[in-house]
């Protein structure tokens, strides 16, 4: 028997990219490991619903069973943990397993600020587990700092107001959400939060954490910030981006840097038969020259799709994406389509609430920014397209 393909991650790029393999024919023996244990499960509600519902449950991607009916293998609890590409052979656990095509969907996970390593009351947000974690904290109320206002960090703030937390969010940059949002709809989100009684504090640069032992614990007291004050704080969310998941790809010989390194069909460079996608990936786009990683959810679907297709001998032409992301704050959708820079104009159309910001370069629409608008969002993605 011909050795499987194998894909390391049973999250939404993972899964995704099997279930596309079967739907194009391809037969090819499949093989999915993932260092988690339970069923494979997808990440967005763990930043909304799952903080809020009394009863949560949680949104699976796939069980055993459902990927067995398609005869795919799914190993859960089994962690990649070295890889020989000449060899073809990735290491689980110290077990060898062939592979005769590997696709990494290994993910990212959050980044964290040393000082606050091992305190009690700092948290991240990532897995079920960490949602769990901070859901239950969340119920006893506790003074609130989100140290990040990305759009996790946003939806944290939004979560803990709404269960009566008092929350101050902490950004180091000019404005919320700033690696995705242009400033017009930044600042309507600033106002989205200070609207629902959260305390937003932008260019506060944070220096370390403030503790105090409790029966033998150090536990947070508050936060210090680089003009020398201290925010008070029992419970502290730190939402300041991601690193990939490549610490077990060391020494492989592969080509890593902020990400598996890939050309832009998603192959990883300098090696052969082992493609990167999802939050892992990092690849050369050709429309901006340069090498760019998505972490979007959106994103890690389409680049699945796209290495099904070639896999299944498909696809030769580029990855050619147009970036999308949502978030739910204060049940008000946002979306967000395209990009901003270099935009030379900024309209915003709209009734109330309701509406959308519109970038565009030269009179050619470039992005969107909807709030509550996803008709509105559709119709310019949609443009975006022909
Ligand atoms: C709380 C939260 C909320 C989000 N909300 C949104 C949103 O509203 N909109 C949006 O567009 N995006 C959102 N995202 C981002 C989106 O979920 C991610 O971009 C997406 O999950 C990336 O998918 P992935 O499959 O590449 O990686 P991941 O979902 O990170 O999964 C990687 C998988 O690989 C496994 N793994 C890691 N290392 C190994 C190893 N060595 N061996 C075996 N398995 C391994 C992990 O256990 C994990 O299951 C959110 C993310 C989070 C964390």
């Amino acid at each position: 028997m011909s050795e499987p393909l194998v894909v390391v991650g049973a999250s939404v790029a993972g899964i995704r990219l099997v279930g596309t393999l079967r739907r194009y024919g391809v037969q090819t023996r499949i093989v999915v490991v993932d260092a988690e244990g339970g069923d494979p499960y997808d990440k967005p509600q763990l930043s909304k619903q799952l903080l809020l519902d009394e009863r949560p449950t949680v949104q699976t991607l796939a069980t055993t069973s459902s990927l067995a009916r398609d005869r795919i293998e799914l190993r859960m609890s089994c962690p990649a943990t070295g890889l020989d590409p000449e060899a073809h052979v990735l290491e689980l656990n110290g077990r060898p397993l062939p592979y005769s095509q590997l696709v990494l969907a290994c993910g990212s996970r959050p980044r964290t600020l040393p000082s606050f390593d091992g305190v009690a009351g700092v948290l991240t947000l990532r897995t079920h587990r960490d949602a769990v974690a901070l859901r239950t904290a969340l119920r006893d109320r506790p003074q609130v700092a989100v140290i990040g206002g990305g759009l996790i960090g946003c939806e944290v703030a939004a979560a803990a107001r709404a269960l009566g937390a008092p929350v101050v969010m902490l950004e180091a940059g000019e404005r919320l959400a700033g690696r995705v949002l242009a400033p017009e709809p930044a600042e309507r989100l600033r106002m989205l939060h200070e609207e629902h009684g959260a305390e937003v504090r932008l260019q506060a640069a944070v220096t370390r954490a403030r503790t105090q032992p409790i029966d033998g614990v150090e536990r947070l007291t508050g936060i210090e910030l680089s003009d020398g004050t201290t925010v008070p704080a029992e419970l502290a969310i730190v939402g300041i981006g991601t690193n990939p998941v490549t610490h077990w790809l060391d020494g492989c010989g592969m080509r890593i840097a902020e990400g598996v390194c890939c050309d832009a069909a998603l192959r990883a460079q300098d090696v052969t038969d082992i493609w990167a996608i999802g939050d892992v990936a990092r690849w050369w786009n050709n429309d901006l020259a340069e090498y760019v990683r998505f972490e979007h959810w959106t994103g890690a679907r389409e680049q699945a799709a796209f290495v099904a297709k070639a896999l299944a001998g498909r696809e030769t032409t580029s990855f050619r994406p147009i970036p999308y992301v949502w978030s739910d704050q204060y049940a008000v959708h946002i979306q967000h389509a395209g990009t901003t820079d270099g935009a030379d104009q900024v309209e915003y159309v709209g009734n109330g609430a309701r509406g959308r910001y519109t970038f565009s370069r030269e009179g050619q629409v470039i992005g969107v920014t909807g709030f509550d608008d996803p008709a509105g969002v559709l119709a310019v993605r949609r443009s975006f397209r022909r």
